[in-house]
């Protein structure tokens, strides 16, 4: 989708460190890193929120869950663990409009997150 950043970093308009991608999925590590690893992964597909998942996208999400598990065994994760979030829409944090994910590892993440 034109605007949108997630897009443009999916289409090579913008640079990012990519660490993972297949046909549908795109890892690359957060700009702003709150954690020693801060990975996000995304559909290619543009998505805006969770609220925006059609029947046809339920794939894509076990897809990216598949994706995740890639990038933290590639990250050296496997022993110690990570964690997988998303935030959807203003009140759970989301900032970009287009459904990401962020696998976050390498100090203690704290819980609940606060
Ligand atoms: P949200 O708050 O929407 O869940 O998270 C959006 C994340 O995207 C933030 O952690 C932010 O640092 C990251 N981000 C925003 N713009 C860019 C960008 O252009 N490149 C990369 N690599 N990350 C970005
Ligand atoms: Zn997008």
């Amino acid at each position: 989708m034109q605007g949108c950043v997630f897009c443009r970093i999916v289409n090579r308009e913008i640079p990012a460190d990519v660490v993972y991608e297949d046909d549908h999925i795109l890892a690359f590590r957060d700009i702003n890193p709150v954690a020693p690893v801060h990975i996000l992964l995304i559909p290619k597909k543009h998505i805006p929120t969770l609220f925006d998942l059609g029947e046809g996208d339920v794939q894509v999400l076990g897809q990216l869950h598949k994706a995740a598990v890639q990038v933290a065994r590639d990250q050296g994760l496997e022993e110690r663990g990570f964690r997988l979030v998303t935030n959807c829409l203003e009140g759970g944090g989301q900032v970009v409009p287009h459904v990401h994910y962020h696998l976050l590892a390498g100090r203690n993440l704290k819980w609940p997150p606060g």
